[in-house]
């Protein structure tokens, strides 16, 4: 195959062929990539990117893989998992990270040199690169409130680095969900702080989280974004619809905006239960509710 020239022609990348995507994914579902490649650093990222563009081959970008459905049949083309971009540099109230480099490990290491800006982050279990690609946010804090710029490699193989007005950030949004940039690395500034308040706000954040969140299960977190002026866990509780299953998928009992892989689920039981929650949504309380969890790949052929 065309795709497996990839491994002749870059063989000192990390690749690996028809891998099943289930063993990445927060939810344990999803089809089988082609070919995935583990980049350690932003120079095998931005060697991936040529060799795509040159090749015309798909690309993909994931994270930690915590806020997507891959559907049942796959990814095609190239698939890049960036978790073994980690490096991490403190430079006085400034936090420069690569985006493969988990939120949760670096609101930790802002909290140990004493830098407050990324409490709220403590429990969000994303890479760099993922929140900001959705703005990830938690309990009234959101990461563009604490983002200087972030440094991407373009679709064209150009590495430029955009201000926090350029990311163009709203609720669960910026200018990488209109684009095909790769983010690289990005420099967060924080403030000083002081330990004890900050690691006791993190741990009623994290009690918070524990005791509304299915966290024993998988899922992708909250699958709607909050449509404006409703709740949407409300809106689904209100249907009577936790416990509702469609497979191994169901809609949580502890927490109505989660679906939870109880049983084995597949993507398509993933799609399908989300599908069913917006039309009874929409039937009951002309409410559209907008995933906010990415659905991505191919449909079983
Ligand atoms: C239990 C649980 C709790 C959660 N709680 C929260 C919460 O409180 N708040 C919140 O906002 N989210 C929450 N989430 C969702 C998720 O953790 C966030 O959206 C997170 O920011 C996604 O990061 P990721 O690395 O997992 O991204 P992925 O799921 O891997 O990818 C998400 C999107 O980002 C793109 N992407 C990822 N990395 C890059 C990159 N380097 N360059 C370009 N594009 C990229 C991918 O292509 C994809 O479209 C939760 C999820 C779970 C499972």
């Amino acid at each position: 195959m065309e795709l497996n020239r990839i491994v002749n022609e870059l063989p000192h990348l990390n690749v690996k062929l028809n891998e099943p995507l289930s063993n990445y994914t927060f939810t344990k579902t999803g089809g089988n990539a082609d070919v995935i490649i583990f980049p350690k650093n932003q120079e095998e990222v931005i060697e991936v990117t040529n060799w795509t563009r040159t090749n015309n081959q798909p690309l993909t970008i994931l994270g930690n893989a915590s806020n997507l459905i891959v559907r049942d049949g796959g990814i095609r083309g190239v698939v890049l998992i960036l978790t073994e971009m980690k490096q991490v540099i403190v430079d006085g109230n400034g936090i420069i990270v690569e985006s493969g480099r988990a939120l949760i490990d670096v609101s930790y290491l802002a909290l140990e040199h004493e830098l407050s800006g990324l409490e709220f982050a403590c429990g969000i279990p994303g890479s760099i690169g993922g929140a900001v690609y959705m703005n990830a946010g938690a309990y009234g804090g959101e990461v563009v409130e604490v983002i200087d710029w972030v440094e991407v490699v373009t679709s064209e193989g150009e590495v430029k680095r955009y201000s926090n007005e350029e990311c163009e950030f709203s609720y669960r949004h910026s200018i990488f969900q209109t684009n095909d940039d790769v983010i690289l690395s990005v420099k967060f500034t924080l403030k000083k702080g002081n330990h004890q308040e900050m690691s006791e706000h993190m741990d009623h954040l994290m009690d918070l989280r524990r005791s509304k969140q299915p966290l024993e299960y998988p899922s992708c977190g909250s699958v709607f974004k909050r449509p404006v002026g409703h709740f949407t866990g409300q809106l689904i509780q209100e249907a009577g619809l936790q416990g509702y299953r469609i497979g191994g998928a169901e809609i949580s009992k502890k927490h109505a905006g989660f679906i939870v892989n109880v049983d084995g689920a597949t993507a398509t039981d993933y799609v399908e239960l989300i599908q069913f929650i917006q039309e009874t949504i929409w039937e009951r309380n002309q409410v559209r509710l907008e995933t906010e969890v990415r659905i991505i790949g191919e449909e079983v052929r």
